[in-house]
């Protein structure tokens, strides 16, 4: 029987964390590394939506850290109020970027990507990877906030660099955003090309590119972090990573699933992202991402595939 790997809070509180390895024996591998049950040498921990602590070898990094959440009816039957006005949770960020971090990630430019990265850069002294877009709405929000961001602490990207550090290596790929409904329709994606201090309305933070980063760490295993249940097809890793941020997708997560299998292959292990309504309290985390067909499709697509759903604020060790 395949082991769930549900972590419970009760267990991941009473362990610090938990560490996530592998007891099946060996196989032979259908395709990719689902067998390799190795630590791989990552440490994760969820905050909620896409937000996450990333930390290997001496390193630490911060994705999408958003924490503010407020209400936006994005999973009401009205939907999303587009002119839902950015605001900021200080205590909350105050609590939660306690600790320094090498760069902050941005896998695109949404309001629950990017809306308190000026308060986590300063709080943990990271540097900013993003597009031109992205940094320039990074930009917008820190003058809006009274936040200025460090010019020099920005990190330009296009997607297909590769950055490589004395451990560790991060690639950098162009992605897409997923589109929505059953007509598959693709968000206007607008691009922001100048720094505008008035940034107010969620509305006004454009995807502005997608990107995937893949993070190779001093034992050779690779993370690769997605921002929404997309990848570009033509701009694949070139390798099957061993885990995969993965947020998901309601119901459109099985063909996502599907096509990840066939095109990139079966990691070792997935970690569930970008499943909670982020329109309530994180705690407990309300699933609107329908983890539970996450795990359905990888079973049927990827039987070896470990699919692991977090505990916001709990490591998880893999
Ligand atoms: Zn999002």
């Amino acid at each position: 029987m395949k082991r769930r790997a549900f972590i419970t809070s009760a267990a991941a509180a009473g362990a610090g964390g938990l560490a996530i390895t592998g007891t099946s024996p060996a196989q032979s591998a259908d395709r990719g590394k689902g067998p390799d049950r190795q630590p791989l040498g990552f440490t994760l921990t969820w905050l909620g939506v896409n937000g996450w602590w990333v930390s290997f070898d001496n390193t630490t990094f911060l994705v999408d850290p958003w924490v503010s959440r407020y209400t936006t009816g994005t999973f009401s039957p009205e939907g999303q109020d587009p002119d839902t006005k950015i605001t900021w949770d200080r205590a909350r960020i105050e609590r939660t970027f306690d600790r320094p971090a090498e760069g902050i990630l941005i896998t695109h430019g949404h309001f629950d990507h990017i809306s308190d990265i000026p308060f986590a850069a300063t709080k943990t002294g990271a540097a900013i990877w993003g597009t031109e877009s992205h940094l320039n709405l990074v930009r917008s929000l820190g003058l809006r906030a009274g936040h200025p961001v460090d010019e020099t602490k920005l990190s330009l990207l296009r997607g297909g660099e590769e950055k490589n550090f004395p451990e560790y290596t991060v690639r950098v790929l162009r992605s897409v955003h997923r589109p929505f409904g059953p007509r598959q329709i693709s968000g206007t994606a607008q691009s922001r090309t100048t720094v505008e201090p008035a940034v107010e309305r969620i509305s006004e933070l454009g995807e502005g590119g997608s990107l995937i980063y893949v993070i190779t760490n001093s034992r050779g295993k690779q993370l690769m972090i997605l921002g929404s249940a997309d990848f570009s097809v033509s701009d694949l890793p070139s390798s099957c990573p061993d885990a995969v941020i993965f947020p998901t997708a309601g119901a459109s997560v099985a063909p996502f699933v599907k096509r990840f299998g066939n095109l990139i292959g079966t990691p070792q292990s997935i970690i569930a992202s970008h499943w909670d309504n982020f329109d309530l309290p994180l705690q407990p985390p309300t699933d609107v991402g329908n983890v539970a067909a996450l795990r359905e499709a990888a079973r049927s697509v990827m039987p070896r595939t470990r699919v692991i759903q977090p505990v916001p604020h709990a490591p998880i060790h893999i």
